[in-house]
């Protein structure tokens, strides 16, 4: 039995071993892996698209795992199966982790319905961003209806994971400040729902935030870049609940206030184009970054790279003119073999 008819197949051991093959098959770098990726991705790609796609993003500590672990059991006992995927920025930086090595999850991750995969862990934020999208195919493909991807709000990793979920969360802790943060790096516009966790701890500083994220949102609503905000402010208006993880109490309106969003999405139309959108975004994404890489891998531009850039430091070329002659020489080393 091929790789694609076991991960289609039955849940069980054996899917889960198909699973995890596939995707360090994906994960993989080298070239002939690329291709038996390509073919096993183009195999599953009609089993894919029924999941319901959820990013969920905050700072390290805001209390990501305990929630993950809360929701994916509260939605394993309404009988669905719950991928966990994630995208750690870190890692493609540093090697390092910080929503890897300790133990996360420890119910949701022996749970036989779950599925867990911690971030690729090396390459660019691209390029980590992609294999996730693609494991994100397989584990559809697998059955799981609820497909999370997880990511800590540093860097990019947001809009990344905005890009391949059909519904944006962000965590927040219930200080002064900390949506301040959110709307500075222009994440806040890109959520769908913003979630206030830890509200046991403060219960009044949970309220206040949520009045000052809630008024936040409404701002950026009319005022915000209308290329990122996504909302028909006559459809969905991003909500703001309280929730305690650690606690589980918040759960239950949570994934009320997901399927309102999403049954508003469908019925619209919004979902299909909201994914058509992100595919095509997703294939531009890797044109140009393996354009880019073709173009520093190409000779001829090895070859004058070294002294267009000493020119350009140094005025002696303008910087387009540079560009000009180097994308010039790239076509010229195509054109000539
Ligand atoms: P992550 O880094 O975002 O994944 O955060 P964790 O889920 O690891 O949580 C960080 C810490 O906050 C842990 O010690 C959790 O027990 C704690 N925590 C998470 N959610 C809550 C909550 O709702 N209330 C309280 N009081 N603590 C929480």
């Amino acid at each position: 039995m091929n790789l694609a008819q076991a991960i289609v197949g039955a849940p069980g051991a054996r899917q889960r071993r198909a699973i995890a093959k596939a995707i360090t098959l994906l994960e993989s770098t080298r070239g002939d892996h690329r291709a038996q990726a390509d073919e096993l991705l183009t195999e599953l790609l009609p089993h894919t698209g029924k999941a319901f796609r959820l990013g969920i993003s905050g700072v390290p500590g805001v209390g990501k795992s305990t929630f993950i672990e809360a929701l994916g059991l509260y939605l394993i006992a309404q009988g669905h199966r719950v991928a966990v995927l994630a995208i750690d920025p870190s890692s493609t930086v540093s090697g390092g982790s910080i929503l890897g090595d300790k133990t996360r999850m420890e119910h949701l991750s022996v749970h036989a319905q779950a599925y867990i995969r911690p971030s690729p862990s090396s390459g660019t934020l691209g390029g980590v961003a992609a294999k996730t999208r693609e494991s994100m195919l397989v584990c559809e493909a697998a059955g799981y209806d609820v497909v999370i991807v997880e990511t800590v709000g540093v860097g990019q990793s947001e809009t990344a994971v905005a890009g391949m979920t059909d519904m944006f969360v962000l965590m927040q802790l219930p200080n002064a400040g900390d949506d301040l943060q959110a709307i500075k790096k222009g994440v806040m516009e890109l959520a769908d729902l913003v979630v206030i966790n830890k509200a046991d701890l403060d219960p009044d500083a949970a309220t206040r935030a949520r009045a000052q994220i809630t008024s936040a949102l409404r701002i950026l609503g009319q005022h915000g870049n209308p290329d990122h905000a996504h909302h028909d402010a006559t459809l969905w208006h991003p909500q703001v609940l309280q929730l305690s993880a650690l606690k589980v109490q918040g759960v239950e309106a949570f994934w009320q206030a997901v399927g309102e969003f999403r049954r508003l999405q469908e019925a619209g139309g919004r979902l299909q184009s909201r994914r058509k959108h992100q595919a095509l975004a997703w294939m531009w994404e890797r044109i140009d970054s393996g354009l880019k890489r073709a173009f520093r891998q190409a000779p001829a531009v090895k070859a004058l790279l070294p002294q267009l850039t000493n020119e350009v430091e140094h005025g002696l070329l303008a910087a387009s003119t540079a560009a000009r002659r180097l994308l010039d020489a790239m076509h010229e080393g195509t054109r000539g073999g």
